[in-house]
């Protein structure tokens, strides 16, 4: 696996695939790299001639300094793991490169970016769209690879590029769980023993009831404070806290109900 760190590496390597006819999926990642994140590679090595991933712990979709702070970057492991799951190229964009705008530019949605997530996390939308929008351009790839885990991140990004006309497939890979249907996520790895015991309650318990109140109420009696449980057009939607670790979780209302 080659490792890319600058615009111009990355740009004259796309371009090398691109006069060649070769297809190029893609995976946007921030690192501490699970077998979620694994699935989206495997379907993009299944489904292209070369893919790239990218790891950066992009600032800009941070509202929370201490949740950056504490992010995971086992960057030589997940290196590691990429070169496992035959990746052919691992882009590591800097920060002073990819923002040399100074994030003056950014792309806003003004309408599903403003609930859910985004009521609870002011400006993380902006971040994560205005940074896939400049990987995308970088990296122009045939396909893009986002995970079902982020549903709203994962429509967003969808309906962005329609909007502008980026010609880019986007495929949605459902979400990879634990043994006990816990959400793989970086953050599980911030968990205590006994977090991670209760945040396997979660995806249990938002299958447990028609009624969200009575969902709420049983978190919180085992002590997850609830962000936010909403269903929307079919599914519903979740974010608690265990502890100091931020948790999201969905699932398709219609399987249970
Ligand atoms: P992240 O590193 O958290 O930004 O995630 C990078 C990509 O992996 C996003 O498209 C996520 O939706 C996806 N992803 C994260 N966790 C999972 C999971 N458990 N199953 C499937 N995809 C995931």
């Amino acid at each position: 696996m080659k490792i890319l760190e600058s615009i111009d590496s990355v740009k004259s390597l796309v371009h090398l695939h691109k006069t060649a006819n070769k297809s190029i999926g893609f995976v946007p990642t921030m690192g501490a790299l699970h077998a979620g994140h694994l699935s989206l590679c495997q379907y993009a090595t299944n489904n292209n001639d070369i893919t790239i991933v990218s790891i950066f712990v992009n600032p800009t979709q941070f509202n929370d300094q201490n949740d950056l702070k504490n992010y995971p970057t086992p960057l030589q492991q997940d290196i590691e793991k990429l070169e496992k799951n035959n990746i052919d190229y691992l882009f590591l964009p800097q920060y002073k490169e990819i923002y040399a705008d100074g994030y003056n530019y950014q792309v806003q949605e003004n309408n599903f970016s403003t609930v859910l997530e985004g009521e609870h996390r002011p400006g993380h939308f902006n971040g994560v769209l205005t940074i896939v929008l400049k990987l995308n351009n970088l990296i122009q790839p045939n396909n893009l690879y986002l995970g079902e885990k982020d549903y709203q991140q994962a429509k967003l990004i969808k309906d962005m590029f329609k909007a502008f006309f980026i010609d880019t497939n986007i495929v949605i890979c459902p979400t990879v769980r634990d043994q006990y249907g816990l959400a793989l996520s970086s953050r599980n790895s911030l968990l205590s023993e006994d977090e991670l015991e209760l945040s396997r309650k979660l995806n249990h318990y938002l299958k447990s009831s028609t009624e969200i109140n009575s969902i709420i109420k049983k978190l919180e009696r085992e002590n997850i404070k609830v962000e936010y449980i909403q269903d929307y057009q079919g599914r519903r939607l979740a974010a608690v806290k265990i502890g100091n670790v931020r948790l999201i979780d969905n699932i398709d209302i219609s399987e249970f109900i």
